[in-house]
């Protein structure tokens, strides 16, 4: 990705709720502080090109502190320009101050405003939201409110009886077109108007409205201390495993792709798709362990919708059915059955190929290449050959 991607973290306010002794932001929390988890958390993606973070003014060095308390942080980060920029008196003050910052220094495209005390946010999320503020120029997590939800006026009078499904309750990271939100919020600097976040500051100067998409139950705003304790020890919920398993006979006239990729054979994969036995076994994986069915009730070979279908966009309109029920991938293991050509020279290109249609890390996605030792079908080159196994969480 070429898209350059600043993250601007908040952490000016003073903290007034946790006795105003120590701010939340640079409690400890994991091999730090809740700073530092959340820096590392957007750092760990390696999606972004600069950090911003803003302090309260006139004390940048307790906010060094909170993040050099996790002593490899800026040895990990090494690569990744970390700015800090003093906050204003408000929120929308500080974020003002961070992307004029960001303005002169860095000049990204793409820039995601988050809160420095939600450090529960997991990476995939962060991928979520940059992958969702390239496509809609604006995004912001939310959550559907659990409890019904009323408007009251100043005397704690119902004055509306809302209809949940159509409210979103809404998260950070908020993650924008640099160069549009920047115009935003220098317009807003001087209208005289108070604004709830930046979602509202883009949705009132800009054309393009925010688009919201699931957020994670898990990314709360620590308000009191024992907020850290409760979530830091919250368990995964979950846990399931997949398998996928898939043969297809290699015919001439073919192509051969595996995992998206086409390799240079003499033949390829007979199928009614483009016969990428790999993504097949993967999709029946991810379905299979997430309980919702399996690639021939999703893709029906006999719907001429998916003659020479795109395997890669088909695992994508699972993957995201499955995401959509709440699972995140754990790793994927695959093994690929294959006697000519050889595999091994492509595995890191299929792989980084299958991270990429997933949208997860390369790390997360393994395949081993076999052959069939001359043995079988597989072995005399007739067919191809493919298990995948996945472990899924939520
Ligand atoms: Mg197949």
């Amino acid at each position: 990705m070429n898209d350059q991607v600043a993250v601007v973290i908040v952490a000016a306010g003073s903290s007034t709720r946790m006795g105003g002794r120590i701010k939340k932001e640079y409690l400890p929390l994991n091999k730090g502080t809740v700073l530092s988890t959340v820096a590392r958390t957007f750092l760990n993606t390696g999606l972004v090109s600069s950090l911003v973070i803003v302090h309260p003014a006139g004390d940048v060095d307790s906010c060094k502190e909170a993040l050099n308390s996790d002593k490899d942080f800026f040895k990990d980060f090494a690569h990744i320009p970390v700015y800090f920029a003093a906050g204003g008196n408000s929120r929308q003050e500080s974020v003002f101050n961070a992307l004029t910052f960001l303005e002169k220094n860095a000049k990204p495209d793409y820039v995601l405003i988050h809160d420095g005390a939600r450090p529960f946010l997991s990476e995939e999320l962060v991928r979520l939201s940059i992958r969702h503020t390239i496509e809609h120029k604006a995004s912001v997590p939310y959550l559907e409110p659990s409890e019904t939800q009323k408007e009251i006026n100043g005397n704690k009078i119902i004055v509306r009886h809302l209809e949940r499904r159509t409210l979103a309750s809404v998260q950070t990271p908020q993650g924008f077109d640099f160069n549009a939100i920047l115009s935003a919020h220098k317009t807003a600097h001087t209208d005289g108007k108070t604004y709830t976040d930046d979602t509202e500051i883009n949705d009132t100067y800009n054309e393009f409205k925010t688009f919201a998409f699931t957020g994670e139950s898990q990314n709360i705003k620590i308000t009191y201390p024992q907020d850290i304790k409760q979530n830091s020890s919250m368990e995964t919920k979950m846990i399931r495993t997949g398998l996928g398993y898939d043969l297809h006979k290699l015919v001439e006239g073919r192509k051969l792709i595996v995992g998206g990729i086409e390799i240079p054979f003499e033949k390829g994969e007979l199928g009614h798709s483009d016969g990428d036995a790999l993504l097949h076994a993967i999709t029946d994986s991810l379905l299979g362990a997430s309980g919702l069915g399996d690639i021939g009730s999703f893709f029906p070979d006999t719907d001429p919708q998916f003659k020479d279908a795109d395997s890669a966009m088909l695992l994508q309109k699972a993957w995201k059915c499955v995401q959509d029920k709440g699972w995140k991938l754990e790793n994927l293991d695959c093994v690929v059955l294959l006697e000519k050509p050889k595999f091994l020279p492509y595995r890191t290109q299929v792989q980084e190929n299958i991270a990429k249609i997933l949208n997860v890390n390369p790390d997360q996605i393994f395949v081993k290449a076999k052959t069939g030792e001359k043995l079988g079908d597989v072995g005399s080159s007739n067919a191809i050959e493919v298990f995948a196994t996945c472990l899924l969480r939520k």
